[in-house]
């Protein structure tokens, strides 16, 4: 069984509609369908959801919204008519249209993309339409209530055999809607997965999966075929993005693997992201590379730090105590080193460096700025004689110094800081060494 959720590319006009519906008809598999609202159809076009947040906007300040709504309704009218059935959503379209006017609120307004985009396609498609508002549980905060949520998709999309699904929002037990954040719809789809216990959660979208290198640094990046959930991880928190962070934790705890594909080119099979690095079979050393600028380090050095019981946890108190993350921590033997986000440490610099100062009285403390960190992330990284040897020749032969290295604790990445100029310099020599 597999669910598949289509992203707003994927649904933006009828000509998508229609690749869409090959897709699910291709495979008697694909049972459950989670639908994001209608997006961009070209650059300069707006997607469904922003028109609604605009809708809310003016009537918030109790402004006309009569053109906003007049885009969001000529759209669905538009797509409606194309598929055949024009007249489709002009009832929901017209409660839509009061609910707003009788000030409802923003989360209901902003979900009506996904609603309006599932009934419509179940109504073509002649299938079940499962509400969300009904199966995905929020409480009366907005928080997500996960257990609730997957008992009640498992008991509402099982009695079907096929159904669709809105993604992005549900509703809390009194029935009033709740959205998750922006690109949320791969949440939910990831949450019907899980509660279905699918055997592959496929989440379709206008990318042909997930390149090694961010392409805007290296056009002809090649995708990656296969890699895991703990990959896929150190590489978005190092700024690669094709899908919502916070949609792998449903898949990835119910040891479902997820594949990313292209609705305009299904042949391509795509990227697999899989639970565990031994269902990948021959690891690459480097699955992907990330980079990431802004990073600011306070080195401390201290004779015999290293006797003085206490020292790491007096620094990190006076980050705590002034809202500061550290993102990384090398040590030395008489040094320690924290990494912390540039714009961050800018706010509160003189008040943290007195405050350490005072703490641990180091005998010499500075800070060093404009560091971009480089992350070279692979399950068989270590598993390879020579790999870390090569990753130094490769940076220092493009002329570019190292300020900093560390091997995160996971065995899965290496992370080099290097000046923030050299960024993509330092990132196209690794992809020149390992993977090109
Ligand atoms: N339609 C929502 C958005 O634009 C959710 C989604 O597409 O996943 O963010």
């Amino acid at each position: 069984m597999i669910v598949a959720k289509f992203g707003g590319s994927s649904l933006a006009d009828s000509d998508v509609f229609r690749q869409v519906r090959g897709i699910i008809e291709d495979d008697p598999q694909r049972r459950f369908i989670v639908v994001s609202a209608p997006g961009k159809r070209h650059s300069r076009d707006a997607k469904i959801t922003d028109m609604l947040m605009d809708c809310h906007r003016k009537a918030q300040i109790g402004q006309s919204f009569d053109v906003e709504f007049a885009g969001v309704y000529g759209r669905f009218r538009e797509l409606a008519t194309q598929l055949g059935m024009p007249g489709a959503l002009d009832e929901p379209l017209g409660e839509l249209r009061t609910a707003i006017q009788e000030g409802t609120t923003r989360d209901y307004i902003v979900s009506r993309g996904e609603y309006l985009c599932a009934r419509l396609m179940a109504a073509w498609m002649n299938l079940p339409f499962v509400d969300a508002r009904d199966v995905v549980r929020f409480n009366r905060h907005g928080r997500l209530m996960l257990e609730d949520t997957l008992r009640l998709l498992r008991e509402h999309l099982l009695k079907h055999e096929r159904a669709v699904l809105p993604g992005f929002y549900g509703a809390d037990s009194e029935g009033a809607i709740h959205t998750f954040t922006r690109g949320g719809s791969d949440i939910s789809g990831a949450l019907a997965a899980a509660a279905v216990d699918a055997e592959l959660y496929e989440n379709w979208t206008d990318v042909t999966g997930f390149r090694a290198v961010d392409p805007r640094i290296i056009p002809d990046a090649s995708f990656i075929s296969t890699l895991t959930y703990r990959e896929l991880r150190e590489l978005s928190y190092m700024g690669a993005s094709v899908m919502h962070e916070e949609a792998i934790f449903p898949v990835r705890h119910a040891g479902i693997p997820t594949s990313i594909r292209n609705t305009g080119n299904p042949q391509h099979p795509g990227t697999l992201i899989l639970p565990s690095p031994r269902q990948i079979g021959r690891l690459p050393a480097v699955t992907g590379i990330a980079g990431k600028r802004g990073f600011s380090t306070i080195i401390l050095e201290k004779n015999q730090m290293n006797d003085e019981i206490g020292f790491g946890r007096k620094v990190l108190s006076v980050l705590e105590e002034n809202h500061l993350n550290f993102e990384h921590l090398p040590t030395g033997i008489d040094a320690l080193c924290v990494m912390v986000n540039s714009q961050a440490l800018l706010k509160v610099r003189q008040k943290v460096l007195d405050e350490i100062e005072q703490a641990v009285h180091p005998d010499h403390i500075s800070v060093q700025e404009g560091i971009a960190l480089v992350a070279c992330v692979g399950a068989g990284l270590f598993r390879m004689h020579g790999t870390i040897a090569r990753l130094f020749s490769a940076v220092s032969e493009s002329g570019i110094p190292i300020r900093t290295m560390f091997q995160a604790p996971s065995e899965l990445s290496i992370i080099i800081g290097v000046n923030e100029g050299d960024l993509e310099k330092a990132i196209i020599s690794i992809y020149d060494a390992f993977i090109r």
